[in-house]
């Protein structure tokens, strides 16, 4: 057996033993339903296991399968996705389910060319797909994937990287496979203090061979994140909060949010108020980081009375906020509000 059979075949057999029991995963035996691979492939790009895992079984209690998701009002949808960040995601999931059930009879298509044309689905969540709910023959790289390859092969970089995962790829259960090397990567082969005694890989793992597991994945220099900084309008009305819709596009673009102006490099002060009302600034910030900056938020309360009238928005009662859908950074500016309000 030469080392590439090796390879998947002591992986399979592991992940037979091992597997871990995910909600969207089949039982042994049973085929995956594409539905819920894609929809999982798509929650946990960016976000971990534990998080989604509540959060899909919600998900599919409500939306079961494809055509109950494309017939879904999407501000419901964008709502329902708060907290798990990315929105772009949830956006994304509504238009390509409504593709595939006005363009491919109700059906996600089966090969991992078909699904790169779906809004949404890139190189990874199409391959990935492919795989596991297909059985098709796909190189499936997610970060766990990325980590034991780069390890195995002492690989630098993603391009080597994917093709020494190319040449490990089994034929044959190419979805186990791809799963195995994820829940490989989770367990066993972690970022730090690498499990290498309990590893199926391990006679045949360069970087164990050399010490050097945790110099692999090789990471390129992180660049600086810039500051931005804002403020949120908090404006009440009788046990009520104005909340309005962001635009579009644009970061959270579509989303339920408080009143807020642009976020800038300089503080901007009370300059972008939602309406003119004795607006006060409370002691205390919220913090929030995105993948391209991280932001700092002034907190502006004040009340409105009868003659206050905003442009647009909805009153939106205080005691339910928490079932508004905000994005974090607005649900964390929320609470920080009301606990100083309140305390
Ligand atoms: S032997 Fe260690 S470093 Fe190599 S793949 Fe296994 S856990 Fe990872």
């Amino acid at each position: 057996m030469d080392a590439k059979h090796s390879i998947a075949a002591d992986l399979l057999r592991w992940y037979d033993a091992h597997r871990r029991d995910l909600p969207w995963r089949a039982r042994p035996g049973q085929r995956a339903d594409p539905y819920r691979v894609w929809l999982s492939e798509v929650m946990l790009q960016q976000t971990t296991v534990a998080t989604v895992g509540p959060r899909f079984t919600s998900w599919v209690a409500r939306w079961p399968d494809i055509a109950s998701l494309a017939a879904a009002d999407e501000a419901e949808v964008m709502a329902a996705w708060a907290g798990l960040g990315y929105y772009a995601r949830a956006r994304n999931l509504v238009k390509a389910a409504r593709a595939v059930a006005d363009e491919h009879g109700g059906r996600l298509p089966d090969t991992e060319a078909a699904l790169r044309t779906l809004p949404g689905l890139g190189d990874y969540t199409a391959a990935a797909v492919a795989a596991i709910a297909f059985g098709r023959r796909a190189v499936v790289v997610d970060a766990n994937v990325e980590r034991v390859v780069a390890r195995l092969f002492i690989a630098a970089g993603k391009p080597a990287v994917r093709a020494a995962a190319e040449t490990i790829t089994p034929d044959e259960r190419a979805g186990d496979f791809a799963q195995a090397m994820m829940d490989l990567g989770a367990t066993v082969c972690t970022p730090r203090n690498p499990r290498c005694m309990l590893c199926p890989l391990t006679a045949g793992c360069a970087a164990r061979r050399e010490g050097v597991q945790e110099s692999y994945p090789v990471k390129p220099a992180k660049k600086a994140r810039p500051q931005r900084y804002g403020t949120i309008f908090w404006l009440e009305r009788g046990g009520e909060v104005l909340l309005v819709r962001r635009p579009a596009r644009g970061l959270l673009g579509g989303m339920r949010a408080l009143p807020t102006g642009p976020w800038a490099e300089d503080r901007p002060g009370l300059e972008d108020a939602p309406v003119a009302a004795g607006w006060r600034m409370l002691n205390i910030a919220v913090s929030h980081v995105f993948t391209h900056f991280a932001l700092e938020l002034a907190l502006a309360v004040a009340d409105a009375d009868a003659h206050t009238r905003p442009a647009s928005g909805e009153y939106w009662p205080v005691a339910r906020i928490d079932s508004a859908g905000l994005p974090t950074v607005f649900a964390k500016a929320a609470r920080a509000i009301r606990g100083e309000l309140c305390g």
